[in-house]
């Protein structure tokens, strides 16, 4: 039996391959390789039905060096704390490939918020604000959305922290609605953000948008944006996959109609769109996805989907990891050997903390940007973060992975140097 899939392993295995290829000081990295602060806690919530339900609830900030911790909050069944840490290094990571003043954090809490009401996610939200309030605030770590979570969650957040404060904190959240201190464009950041660096990669490579065929995994927040903003350059979306199931359309998906279908179904599911075949069972419908014969896969669901069991049968020429953590180290290395350009998740997903980033900063100056301006200044840190990781993957002739962490650690490292270790 193979050992189950451990993303703090995944994570440190991964510093430690960049460490390696850097001759990183044997103290730096084991700085590094540890996590500066988790906090475990329990989030009793009284039910509809009467019954007091405990959650447990994560924050962890892996590193602070560059600034304050920053890093989302997802709710999912399978939040575990060795997950929260490992995204929460990958947070630092991806802030230092940008190079945006931020260290690393993620939160977590283990539910499913599906089969929970709205106002029981409303209660367990404040209770878990007011728990992680200790380390949490506009100058020390900002939470934002991630996987289940959104602007609602977000504003619920900002508004519990703000009672315990006794003023208004808009800065100690990002991904807020844009009525209450939330940026321009933050809805969309993360896909806008996987689009200009794969156009970036396709312009180096010469590949027009109208000869490009695109899968994705998962229509949530990432993959729905990432899909709409490429169909409206014009390539052709030929696959898309949730939960429910997976959509097939050889000549390409009417991606405005399935953004439609899915804002007005009850669970926000692809299921039941009809301009496409349907597979109906999620299993089978990323079986197939992951292996089709396109130009682009796009993981934007969860980790661990791109493994040994599937890496050599993957046909796309280029993958865009929009997810967290979708390619297992190992199957990182059959995709090397094969070809396959993997634009890795540190630099493809960072649009979404990026524009996070100019959220927080107009929230600290009560100035805010059209989205004109949001979109100028999201393109420009993106193609300069492409740029920057594709001089360092020709110079050093390693893959894009590789070049991203080694423009990250050693950011983050010379940070700490600086610093010194107190006391
Ligand atoms: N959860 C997102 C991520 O994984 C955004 C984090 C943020 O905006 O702080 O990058």
């Amino acid at each position: 039996m193979s050992t189950p899939f451990n993303p703090w392993e995944m994570a440190c295995q991964q510093l430690d391959l960049v460490a390696n290829k850097l001759s990183l000081d044997p103290n730096l990295h084991a700085k590094l390789r540890h996590c500066k602060r988790a906090l475990i806690v329990s989030v009793p919530v009284i039910m509809d039905n009467g019954e007091i339900r405990v959650f447990e609830g994560y924050r962890v900030q892996h590193n602070v060096d560059r600034g304050p911790a920053k890093g989302g909050i997802r709710y999912h069944p399978d939040v575990t704390l060795d997950e929260v840490k490992a995204m929460a290094m990958w947070m630092t990571w991806k802030c230092a490939v940008v190079n945006i003043p931020y260290g690393g954090a993620k939160g977590g809490v283990v539910c499913d918020p599906a089969n929970m009401s709205e106002r029981e996610i409303e209660k367990m939200t404040r209770r878990l604000t007011s728990e992680i309030a200790i380390i949490i605030g506009p100058d020390k770590d900002i939470p934002a959305p991630d996987v289940n979570t959104n602007p609602q969650v977000m504003s619920w957040i900002m508004d519990t922290y703000s009672m315990g404060v006794g003023y208004s904190a808009p800065g100690v959240v990002t991904g807020k609605p844009v009525e209450m201190g939330g940026s321009l464009g933050r809805h969309t950041a993360t896909g806008r953000g996987a689009m200009l660096v794969l156009q970036e990669a396709m312009q180096h490579r010469g590949m027009k948008p109208q000869d490009t065929r695109v899968a994705i995994q998962g229509f949530g927040n990432v993959g729905g944006s990432f899909a709409r903003f490429l169909h409206e350059w014009g390539c052709r979306i030929v696959a898309v996959t949730d939960v429910s199931g997976g959509i097939f359309n050889s000549s390409g998906i009417d991606i405005p109609a399935l953004q439609t279908h899915v804002a007005n179904h009850p669970h926000r599911l692809i299921a039941g769109f009809e301009g496409g075949d349907f597979v109906g069972s999620a299993e089978a419908a990323n079986r197939e996805l992951m292996t089709l014969d396109v130009d682009v896969l796009a993981p934007c669901a969860l980790a661990n989907q791109i493994t040994t069991d599937n890496a050599a049968a993957i046909k796309a020429k280029i993958v865009v990891e929009g997810a967290n953590g979708p390619t297992t180290p190992d199957a990182d290395i059959i995709l090397n050997e094969r070809g396959v350009w993997v634009l890795p998740d540190i630099l493809a997903n960072a649009g979404g903390v990026t524009v996070s980033y100019f959220e927080w900063v107009q929230d600290l100056q009560s100035i805010f940007w059209d989205e004109d301006r949001i979109d100028h200044e999201l393109t420009k840190i993106m193609k300069r973060g492409f740029r920057d990781v594709l001089a360092i993957a020709e110079q050093e002739k390693c893959p894009m992975r590789m070049a991203a962490y080694m423009l990250a650690v050693n950011r983050v490292a010379t940070a700490v140097k600086w610093r010194g270790v107190y006391p």
